[in-house]
């Protein structure tokens, strides 16, 4: 049974590679390439990369689609407080 995203951004979540905690600040550009941190195919120049912000980490870069996959896990897990 292939490994849905949803499955390896939990992964991600529980190994650390994703955070838990809210970032200090979002960017968001165009994509330049990179691996995404979540789903490790490259973010394209035609789509949009968000980069959360952290003080002391690597740095980390999303498509949209797994920004919000991060989000919604954060959300579900009780790190990600709506206002
Ligand atoms: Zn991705």
């Amino acid at each position: 049974m292939p490994t849905s995203l949803a499955d390896l951004v939990r992964d991600k979540l529980d190994a650390g590679t994703l955070p838990h905690e809210s970032p200090v600040k979002m960017w968001a550009g165009n994509g330049r390439g990179a691996p995404c941190t979540a789903c490790d195919e490259p973010i394209l120049r035609a789509q949009v990369e968000y980069e959360p912000q952290y003080d002391g980490r690597a740095p980390i870069r999303l498509h949209v689609g797994c920004h919000g996959l991060w989000q919604a896990e954060r959300r579900r897990r009780g790190y990600l407080l709506d206002d």
